[in-house]
C-alpha cells in the first residue's frame, strides 16, 4: 500500500497492541492495524482505524473482556 506520509509504495499493516489511559482506567486494544512504512520509518493509524478505536472506547463496557495481566511502570 501507499504511505500517506512519503507517498511511496511498500507500506505494510502490522497488528499491534495499543493501550489507552492509565491506572484504573487503563484500556488495552489488541490487533490494532498500524501502517508501517519502511521508506520514511513512519507508523500511523488510518482515519478509519482511529474511528473504530473511538467506537471501541465508547462501547468498552460492553465489548471488553476482563483479563488479569501484569503491568509494570518504567522506572
Ligand atoms: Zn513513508
Amino acid at each position: 500500500m501507499i504511505c500517506d506520509i512519503c507517498g511511496k509504495s511498500g507500506a505494510r499493516i502490522r497488528r499491534m497492541t495499543r493501550s489507552y489511559g492509565r491506572g484504573e482506567n487503563l484500556f488495552v486494544i489488541e490487533n490494532v492495524p498500524v501502517v508501517v512504512c519502511p521508506h520514511c520509518g513512519e507508523s500511523y493509524l488510518t482515519a478509519e482505524t482511529l474511528h473504530e478505536i473511538e467506537r471501541l472506547k465508547l462501547h468498552r463496557k460492553n465489548l471488553a473482556q476482563e483479563r488479569c495481566i501484569d503491568v509494570v511502570a518504567f522506572a
